[in-house]
């Protein structure tokens, strides 16, 4: 591994590091991945110095990039991997700022780089096809069109083989990174969670099978939060979340069993029993709940739910590790903590679950590391 966790270049890489030497940041390689949510970009600058980055209206809010300090160092590459997200209703703020990056120009360090000549831009996700006409009016560019579940696994692979600390798993508050032994990485199973979720087996690069997924994914948490609380962004929604209390509204054993646990089948009087089952036997409308808890109730439900989906998928085909993605999970603890309490208790600690620090971006690094001749053949070989 080099020193920023990039495994080694052969020579031939090297001379291209050289020739990518550049006084001003240039940028290249760019890769998209337009979901029903959010459009997630990749791109490649030509070295750290990052200025142009914070040049005012030229970057998405500060806030609204998700994942601060998220960049990669990639020696092999000769420059930086940088990370921009927005959200797809507001897909003409993306445009604007690929325009005022030039971020569409920019291809061409690699001598042997064809994107450039092509204009062509490798973008995955749904809106690479419902989008492809707007990026040829707009940016003049053809959206050269990428499987998205290849992207999901391509992407997984080359983060969990190439950067670290990537992976992490999440318990009681705590963050441990795990190490990732290339050679016993396989097989594993990929829980993306996106506006949907997607669960893909994975066996090696471009082997892998998207065994199941469910409906009630991101996009449910954030439709059916903002319909219940009436917060006007998925920030707020979270936010919300902190100071919830969950157990106004979920029914819990305790509430059922006058306060006793259910001992003889392993529930504790404060297991959910039924979520927002409180709600069905008493007497107040919406405005009487407090905003903060539905939001809690919500998300611990959809946490909850995807866990344990998770955890039957794993053991349908006895895979002990599963690596959860996606820009639902968006660092957040308490959506961590949960779906790691899921996969612990409903495998009586026998699975694991982890998460990804560049979890939303997947699908992008998939698309991006589906460039020719970009250098990291090598992590793609197995
Ligand atoms: P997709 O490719 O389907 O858009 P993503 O991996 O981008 O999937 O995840 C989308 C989900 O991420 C949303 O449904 C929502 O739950 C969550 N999310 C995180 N940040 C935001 C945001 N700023 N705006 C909207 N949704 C967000």
């Amino acid at each position: 591994m080099g020193e920023n966790g990039i495994q080694a270049t052969s020579e031939k890489r090297d001379s291209k590091i050289v020739m990518q030497k550049s006084s001003v940041d240039e940028f290249s390689h760019l890769a998209l991945d337009i979901g029903g949510s959010l459009i997630k970009l990749v791109y490649l600058s030509s070295n750290n110095n990052c200025a142009a980055d914070d040049e005012e209206g030229k970057s998405p809010p500060k806030e609204d990039l998700g994942v601060p300090n998220d960049d990669i160092n990639c020696p092999v590459l000769g420059g930086k991997l940088h990370f921009a997200k927005f959200e797809t209703t507001k897909i003409n703020d993306c445009l604007e700022f690929i325009l005022s990056k030039q971020l569409h120009r920019h291809g061409n360090w690699h001598q042997e780089a064809v994107f450039n000549d092509k204009n062509i831009i490798k973008a995955t996700g749904g809106g690479a096809y419902k989008f492809a006409d707007l990026f040829k009016e707009k940016l003049g560019v053809n959206l050269d069109k990428v499987d998205e579940m290849n992207c999901l696994v391509a992407g997984s692979n080359f983060l969990l083989k190439a950067v670290h600390p990537e992976a992490f798993s999440y318990m009681d508050g705590k963050e441990e990174d795990v190490q990732i032994d290339h050679n016993d990485l396989y097989p594993y199973l990929l829980v993306n969670i996106g506006s949907g979720v997607s669960m893909i087996k994975v066996d090696g690069n471009g082997k892998f099978e998207r065994v199941s997924g469910t409906s009630v994914g991101g996009g449910t948490f954030w439709g059916l939060g903002r319909l219940l609380t009436k917060c006007k962004s998925f920030d707020e929604l979270l936010e919300l979340s902190h100071c919830g209390n969950n157990r106004v509204i979920d029914m819990l054993v305790g509430d059922i069993y006058g306060g006793m646990d259910y001992s003889k089948i392993g529930l504790t009087s404060t297991t959910i029993a039924c979520s927002f089952g409180k709600a069905i036997s008493e007497n107040k409308e919406l405005e009487d709940y407090r905003p903060e808890d539905i939001s809690r109730s919500l998300l611990r439900m959809i946490s909850n739910n995807i866990g344990q989906i998770s955890y039957l998928n794993a053991l349908r085909f006895g895979l002990k590790r599963i690596f959860f993605g996606g820009f639902f999970i968006r660092g957040h603890a308490y959506t961590m903590d949960t779906i790691a309490v899921a996969v612990n208790f409903w495998s009586k600690g026998e699975a694991k679950a982890m998460f990804l620090r560049h979890e939303g971006f997947l699908g992008a690094l998939g698309a991006f590391v589906s460039y020719e001749n970009h250098g990291l053949d090598d992590l793609k070989a197995n």
